[in-house]
This record gives structure tokens, C-alpha cells and sequence, in this order.
């Protein structure tokens, strides 16, 4: 009797999907566990982008929803998601922006009564027996005076579904990575690469400590900053990781049984077997405006590219996107911390 009981607890113990979504240039993670709980990780930059593709994945509600950090191509198509799904809580960095679609996705979050609050350092989780989530950044503290505040400072996951380990590192940079290094980072077999293969993030110390055999980029293609970085691929190359990118492939999915992870959909653009053929993503063969459904959010407009960008001393995202300091405010977010307090 007991062997066949200690088999079905093994047959049901199930897969945990994770899912890098085709969102372009910016990042969206859906995490589906065996007992149908969802979670996302960032939404990308359009609503109707994000929320086509959790409809097709059968999403209808989120256990829990996490903003690596309030920048356009994390966070622009999170009001859709908001307004259309349920959410029973919602992370983010604590970190404010002074953007339009900051405010209003905060006044979503407030109308349609979503619990939510900054991740705390340290904090577990846990959504399955055997699948928690652990909040590696930002700290009690915040780093400051960083290349970027708000990438130093966006919400580090590592998820863990038994012996299988992930680590999503938001737009992380450099900064972030020594002080989730100082916190003792584990080895893990997924590393959902910062800043979308940034060369201002990954160092060759950080990796080595990761150890990671499978790397997940999100970028869009020929996207105009140049991600992801050819000393990161390079790196990742050297470390002989797998690299799985957005760019090539779209949509890529991973299975993880707790005792091992296959990639179930998708090719790598680089591993040490060689690699495979390119093919269209969906973001790239589908325009945006073909797709039906949720209101989008509205957003400031984006800089044009500058020279400084192009020679990589300063992202141009960030600069169009940070402008006006962290701590300013604007009418739109005094009027949503009225209403929330
Ligand atoms: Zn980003």
C-alpha cells in the first residue's frame, strides 16, 4: 500500500511552467504552477501585447503579480492587466515614477481593490508545497546614485520548485548584483538575464557565483539600444551557458518537474552544442494594432535615440524614461496617494 501511495504523490507533485513572453523590447514572466496558480513577473510595455498572450495561456486570475521597477517596458502593459484580471497581491520595487502611466497603473491597483506593497527583502512566498519565491532586492535600503536608481533597485525573484532554481533579475545592474551577491546568491539553473542582456549588468563574478546552464534574454529585434550586449553574450558564452533570446525565437517555455527543467518550447540562439535556426517571433510578425481588447494605458513620449546612447555611455530607455527625478512628484500621484491613504 504505502508504495503506491508514495508513487501518487509523486505523479501529482507536477510541472511548473515558466513562461518568457514575446513582448519585444521589455520583459513579461508568467510562472503557471501544478496546482494552476499564476504568476507574472513585469508586463511589458503594451497591454493588449501581454494580455493576448495570458489569454492564450488560459490565464484567468493571478495569485500574484510582481513590477520589477516602474519603467515603460516593464510596467506599460500592467494597467491592462489590472483592469482586466484578479489579482490577489501585487509587489513592487516601492520605488515611484513620475511617469503618466505610473500614476494611472497606481490608480488601477487602488480602483479595482488589489492589495499591494513594496517586496520585502528577504521575504518567502510560497505558492505550491515545494515552489516558493524569495525576494533577493531590493533591501531595506535603497541603492542611490547608481547609472540608474530604478534598475539598481527592481525586484530580484529567486524561485525555487524543489532542486529547480530561477533567478529573475528585473533591469538589475552591476550594483545590484554585488549586493545580492553580499545576501549569498545560490547556484541556480535559470538566469532570466538583467536588463535585457545589458552589458552594464551580468558580470563575469556575478556569473560564475549563478552558475546558471540556461540563460533567458528578453529584447525585441534590431532594437534601437542595442541589447542585448555583446560582452554579456560573450560572458555567457565563456561560462558555457545556453542562451534562449526573445529576438530569435518569441515566446519560450521552460518545464520544471522539481528535479530538472527541459525547455519545452523554444531554441537556443547560443550553447555549447552549437546553434539552431532563426525563426520570426510573434511581436515581430504581428502588428500591434491587429490585436483587439483592453484600453491601453497612456504614456509620456519616448526621447529619440541620441549619439550618447549609441556609444552605450547611457541608455537611451533610461533617459527618456527617468526623466524628472525619482522623488518628484506630479499632480496625477498626489492624487493617488490621497486616495490611497
Ligand atoms: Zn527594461
Amino acid at each position: 500500500m504505502l508504495p503506491l501511495l508514495s508513487l501518487l504523490a509523486t505523479a501529482t507533485a507536477g510541472t511548473m511552467q515558466v513562461h518568457m513572453l514575446d513582448v519585444g523590447q521589455g520583459d513579461s514572466i508568467l510562472l503557471q504552477t501544478p496546482a494552476g496558480k499564476n504568476v507574472l513577473i513585469d508586463a511589458g510595455k503594451k497591454g493588449a501585447v501581454v494580455y493576448q498572450q495570458l489569454e492564450t495561456l488560459g490565464v484567468r486570475e493571478l495569485e500574484l503579480v510582481v513590477t520589477s521597477h516602474p519603467h515603460t517596458d516593464h510596467m506599460g502593459g500592467m494597467e491592462a492587466v489590472v483592469r482586466h484580471l484578479p489579482i490577489a497581491l501585487y509587489l513592487d520595487s516601492g520605488l515611484e515614477h513620475t511617469t503618466h502611466s505610473y500614476a494611472s497603473l497606481m490608480e488601477s491597483l487602488v480602483d479595482e481593490g488589489v492589495s499591494h506593497r513594496r517586496a520585502e527583502w528577504g521575504e518567502v512566498i510560497t505558492l505550491d508545497d515545494g515552489i516558493t519565491i524569495k525576494v533577493l532586492w531590493p533591501g531595506n535600503s535603497y541603492l542611490r546614485g547608481t547609472r540608474s536608481d530604478l534598475n539598481s533597485n527592481s525586484v530580484v525573484l529567486q524561485v525555487d520548485h524543489g532542486d529547480d532554481c530561477f533567478l529573475f533579475m528585473g533591469d538589475a545592474e552591476a550594483p545590484t548584483e554585488v549586493e545580492v551577491s553580499r545576501g549569498g546568491v545560490p547556484q541556480c539553473d535559470v538566469l532570466k538575464v538583467a536588463h535585457h542582456g545589458s552589458n552594464h549588468s551580468s558580470s563575469a563574478a556575478f556569473l560564475r557565483q549563478v552558475d546558471p546552464d540556461i540563460a533567458l534574454i528578453s529584447s525585441g529585434q534590431d532594437n534601437r539600444y542595442g541589447h542585448p550586449g555583446e560582452l554579456t553574450l560573450e560572458a555567457l558564452q565563456r561560462q558555457e551557458v545556453a542562451i534562449y533570446r526573445t529576438d530569435f525565437w518569441g515566446q519560450i517555455t521552460l518545464d520544471s518537474t522539481g528535479s530538472g527543467i527541459q525547455v519545452s518550447d523554444g531554441r537556443p540562439w547560443w550553447s555549447p552544442n552549437g546553434s539552431a535556426q532563426k525563426v520570426t517571433p510573434v511581436s515581430a510578425q504581428v502588428p500591434a494594432t491587429s490585436i483587439p481588447t483592453p484600453p491601453q494605458p497612456k504614456d509620456v513620449p519616448e526621447a529619440p535615440p541620441s549619439a550618447a546612447a549609441l556609444s552605450g555611455v547611457r541608455d537611451v530607455e533610461e533617459r527618456a524614461q527617468e526623466k524628472g527625478s525619482d522623488s518628484t512628484e506630479n499632480q496625477s500621484r498626489r492624487n493617488w496617494r490621497r486616495r490611497r491613504n
